[in-house]
């Protein structure tokens, strides 16, 4: 864990929760003296169907069953990230449905994969899916934008544009979208394209400014940046 608890563990300790297993590597459960990565955080100290709220805010994105994962409430937030909410004991929302900070989405349980009564935390990447090694990397280093209603955004081509847009990010304090989650986009009145064309931007974003910062390939694409900072 990072020496000061991030968003997610805050969210979950303040109700009450305690981190029973970090994100990381750690001895597997199921198969003694081995290592597995612990690919997202587990709360638990809780009994059995205590209400789950969730820190995300964003539209579900699966709410059933999974091998594995047991019962898990998935919503994908507006910068198209995927949050992950495994072993729960009942499932209080369904695909599609809308979501805020706080709402409950099912209760605690132990359903799939798991050795006790827990919940397993855990954010996937922009264009990934519930399954597979699409996890971002430590919830708690995941940055929540508080203000939802942004003036100003930033949209990715692809995840790889990441690193090439992150001092435009810090310059701007504003949130980085991926193209995945260009629907979230219609309130905002100045988005900066990295990488990818501007159709699909225009489209979702018509009454917005547009400042296009993608060259034909990333390395322009940087540049671009590089060139637009100086300004
Ligand atoms: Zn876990």
């Amino acid at each position: 864990m990072p020496a000061q608890p991030g968003f997610v563990t805050r969210f979950y300790t303040a109700r009450g929760f305690r981190v029973t297993s970090p994100f990381g590597p750690r001895p597997d459960p199921f198969k003694p003296g081995e290592t597995e990565f612990h690919t997202g955080i587990d709360f638990g100290g809780k009994p059995q169907g205590t209400p789950v709220e969730t820190p995300a805010q964003g539209t579900v994105f699966a709410a059933r069953s999974y091998t594995g994962w047991g019962n898990l409430v998935a919503i994908t937030d507006f910068r198209g990230y995927i949050h992950l909410h495994a072993h729960l004991d009942s499932i209080k929302v369904y695909p599609g449905q809308k979501v805020a900070r706080g709402d409950v989405i099912g209760t605690l349980g132990r359903t799939g994969t798991a050795t006790g009564v827990h919940l397993h935390y855990q954010i996937n990447r922009p264009g990934t899916d519930v399954r597979g090694d699409g996890y971002f990397g430590n919830p708690d280093e995941y940055i929540f934008d508080e203000v939802m209603d942004v003036e100003r955004a930033i949209v990715l081509g692809s995840d790889a544009d990441y690193f090439n847009a992150a001092p435009l990010r810090d310059k701007l304090n504003c949130p980085v979208f991926s193209r995945s989650a260009l629907g979230q986009l219609k309130a905002v009145k100045t988005v900066y394209i990295c990488g990818g064309g501007v159709e699909e931007v225009v489209k979702a974003a018509p009454n917005a400014e547009l400042v296009n910062l993608s060259g034909n390939n990333r390395y322009e694409t940087a540049r671009k940046i590089q060139e637009f900072l100086k300004m």
